[in-house]
């Protein structure tokens, strides 16, 4: 089954919620970037976030940059999403070596930032600091401090006896501000029996489905269903674009090595190669 995200409304607009599959997303970043299974577990739960959370964008163009740095020894995750299902993201060390479910201990203390670019001139940044490094619970707290939205955050990673990705998904529930007091009481009940979202998984349940547990019987109403995947939109017009912006000078060093450089993309390793030629022509470009 290829990967979905469903937006939607519950209790008469009072809610609203975002689920998605993500195991297909979260396999394709393993692959690219030969991660250890902790760090596809953290990585995963980080790229799921970024899908439900780029699908609060309100313009096509919007960007939503998840951003954690930490002392634990994943050191870094990048994550950015846009509304359309559109998700990458790296860590800065990918081989590190704990037990799978150990994503708490591989990140430790640090600062998650939240980066919306909606094309201002600057973009809007929300920092907030890790409260467990389990990243569902460091969001949750996110949506409660920075934004003010009492939100239920789960995101789950499970992998197969050989690492790969076996199921990958999550759910953000939100209470908007007019919520009637019998609505938060049910919904908390709700949430408060559920285990976590990687036993719904485990089940084999579908986004829809693992709504329709939580919400099932609170005029649950979906919006819309996107598709959703791991897809970076680097080419090589970028990292030209790129190699001209880091200057004239820099670019004159690098001719005057006579060697040919390779750059690679962060998200998704792909790599491009430019001759001392096409430095040249770079240059000539850069005028
Ligand atoms: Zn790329």
């Amino acid at each position: 089954m290829a990967d979905t995200m469903i937006r939607g409304m519950a209790a008469n607009k009072q809610v609203r919620f975002f689920a998605c599959n993500s195991t297909d997303t979260v396999e394709k970043a393993r692959i690219t970037h030969h991660t250890s299974p902790v760090v596809t577990n953290a990585l995963g739960r980080l790229l799921t976030g970024g899908v439900l959370m780029g699908a609060m964008c309100k313009n096509d163009t919007d960007k939503l940059t998840l951003r954690i740095q930490c002392q634990g020894p994943i050191s870094g995750m990048l994550v950015t999403a846009d509304a359309n299902g559109h998700v990458k993201g790296y860590v800065s060390e990918p081989e590190v070596m704990l037990p799978a479910n150990d994503v708490a201990k591989a990140v430790d203390l640090g600062v998650l930032s939240v980066i919306k670019d909606i094309g201002l001139k600057e973009p809007y940044v929300g920092d907030t600091h890790l409260v467990s490094g389990e990243i569902a619970e460091d969001l949750t707290y996110y949506f409660a401090t920075s934004e003010q939205v009492p939100s239920s955050v789960g995101l789950g990673v499970l992998m197969n006896k050989d690492n790969t990705v076996r199921q990958a998904g999550g759910f953000i529930i939100q209470l908007m501000p007019f919520c009637d007091e019998k609505v938060i009481e049910k919904l908390e009940q709700r949430l408060a029996e559920v285990n976590s979202v990687t036993a719904f998984l485990d089940e084999g349940l579908t986004p829809e489905q693992i709504l329709e547990k939580l919400l099932g019987d609170m005029d649950l109403v979906i919006n819309d269903t996107v598709p959703t995947q791991f897809y970076c939109n680097c080419s090589r017009e970028r990292v030209s674009k790129a190699l001209i912006a880091v200057g004239r000078k820099e670019l004159n060093e690098m001719i005057q090595e006579a060697k040919p450089v390779e750059l690679k993309c962060h998200f998704c390793n792909s790599a491009y190669e430019f001759s001392t030629e096409d430095l040249k022509e770079l240059l000539r470009k850069s005028k």
